[in-house]
């Protein structure tokens, strides 16, 4: 019988060999290219990936396990796209969220969008759930230049991933939850931007 603490162990064993799964450079799966290139790559890179990011990549990693993925075949790239399940011929994409929104976040219709092309249907959906049973959903169309600008920045990661640069930083209102906010704003102190420094409240040493 295995005790407490090989059971943890075996469990973070099993943990790390879902993330390896997209430790190989050219193969990108699309939420990584809907958000920041640089937090994508620094979440493959990091030795030591905060527990909030952990889990976002373990969500990821299940979703390429599972039946609803695919793989769509460039030169030297594979793009893999997810969908949380295919009704009626249309992806759907569902997001859990503490509140629900009024307008989709960018990163989730840039996935769905690409999950579109890769499974070859026309439509989707993203729905937002609350933990207390309220929704609200959106409906999308598949873009074909949103799909080439995401299959452009895949190629971008994959290349930067296999030189270990790391890549601009984006800002956007998702830093103010970044797990590498520090990494990307305490470092840009020494440029003194007052913008960035108004904007995020860094304070001068
Ligand atoms: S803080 Fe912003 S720019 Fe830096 S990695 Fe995070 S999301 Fe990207």
């Amino acid at each position: 019988m295995l005790g407490e603490r090989s059971v943890k162990d075996a469990v973070n064993k099993a943990i790390d060999s879902m993330l390896m799964i997209e430790r190989e450079d050219n193969r990108i799966h699309v939420d990584e290219v809907a958000r920041c290139l640089r937090r994508s790559y620094y979440d493959r890179r990091e030795r030591s990936i905060p527990a909030k990011e952990r889990l976002i990549l373990m969500k990821r990693s299940m979703r390429i396990n599972s039946s609803q993925s695919k793989e769509h075949h460039l030169e030297d790239l594979v793009l893999i796209a997810s969908a949380d399940t295919i009704v009626d011929d249309a992806v759907i994409r569902f997001e859990v969220v503490d509140r629900l929104p009024s307008t989709p976040e960018p990163a989730s219709l840039i996935a769905l969008n690409a999950s579109l092309w890769i499974f070859n249907k026309e439509e989707g959906a993203l729905v937002y759930l609350t933990r207390d049973g309220d929704s609200i959903q959106f409906s999308l169309t598949r873009d074909k230049r949103l799909f080439d600008e995401t299959i452009r920045r895949a190629k971008v990661l994959s290349m930067l991933l296999k030189e270990n640069r790391v890549p601009v930083f984006e800002p956007s209102e998702q830093c103010m939850n970044c797990p590498y906010y520090e990494k990307c704003y305490i470092q840009h102190k020494r440029y003194e931007n007052p913008t960035l420094e108004r904007i995020f409240g860094l304070k001068r040493e």
